[in-house]
């Protein structure tokens, strides 16, 4: 690898004509990334589970010049079935023939507790939104992805995924497997277009990292919108043949 996706720096059209699926863009990273995205001429697909929250999104991207209007996919990751991820691929099949991006960074934090007091449904809960659903969802946009020229698929990882933490119950042992996912379909596809990494964005200014340490100065972690180099690194044309990595963002 060539670059320090960090310290990345790109034209304002990188992602022009890209078209980026992101989970979990109604809030936090996911809104920040979509909104950058779009600006830097993606054709964005906001997914989330929160249709007010996603139209949100939806008029601050209709608001930016020169930004591709984006289109909304509404899935629950945790109720989700089988008939509705393929209803969602077709809708993206008869919109656009095709996916370019697929940045899995939807997840739930669960609650923090010992392994020994763990409750087991949030335990089930937990790894379903966080893995099972991410596998299912990539999945079912596979073919999509394989339709693009150049394809690129963002996993989500944590620091409490590469080394085990107390207390981080499921949520540690989700980011774990999301590695392993990461890795497993990089190497199936080492031979061919798509590429899948992982990134870590670090302490970042969110919902989910108030209720993880509700206690600390949010002032002294960064925003949403300033950890975005690593995730333009690796969906645009530069990071071309780089893939089963886990990266950084902070
Ligand atoms: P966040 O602000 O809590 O945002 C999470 C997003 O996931 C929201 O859009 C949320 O939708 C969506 N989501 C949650 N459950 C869903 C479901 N069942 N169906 C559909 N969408 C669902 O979290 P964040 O801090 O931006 O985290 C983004 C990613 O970074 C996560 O993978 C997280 O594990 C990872 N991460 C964050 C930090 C950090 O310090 N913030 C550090 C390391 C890793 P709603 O708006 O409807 O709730």
């Amino acid at each position: 690898m060539s670059t320090d996706p960090r310290a990345y720096t790109y034209a304002d059209d990188i992602l022009k004509d890209r078209i980026i699926l992101i989970t979990g863009a109604s809030d936090g990273i996911g809104k920040a990334l979509a909104l950058h995205a779009a600006d830097l001429g993606a054709q964005v697909i906001l997914h989330g589970r929160n249709v007010p929250k996603l139209e949100k999104v939806y008029d601050a991207i209709e608001g930016i010049d020169s930004a591709p209007r984006p289109s909304i996919a509404v899935l629950d990751l945790e109720s989700a079935n089988s008939e509705s991820y393929t209803t969602l691929a077709q809708s993206i099949e008869s919109e656009f023939g095709r996916l370019d991006g697929l940045v899995h960074n939807a997840s739930i934090l669960g609650e923090r507790y010992s392994i020994e007091q763990y409750d087991a449904v949030l335990w089930q809960k937990v790894m379903h939104v966080n893995v099972t659903a991410t596998f299912a969802l990539t999945q079912v946009l596979l073919p999509l992805l394989h339709e693009s020229q150049d394809p690129s698929v963002i996993f989500t990882s944590s620091g409490v995924g590469r080394e085990g933490k107390p207390y981080w119950g499921a949520y540690a042992v989700s980011k774990f497997a999301t590695e392993g996912l990461s890795q497993v379909l990089a190497s199936e596809h080492s031979h061919g277009k798509l590429r899948a990494n992982c990134i870590n964005p670090g302490a970042t200014r969110t919902s989910m990292r108030l209720a993880a340490y509700p206690a600390e100065d949010r002032d002294l972690l960064k925003r949403p919108d300033e950890i975005l180099a690593a995730y333009v690194y690796l969906l645009g044309p530069d990071s071309k043949g780089v893939t089963g990595e886990s990266f950084d963002a902070q």
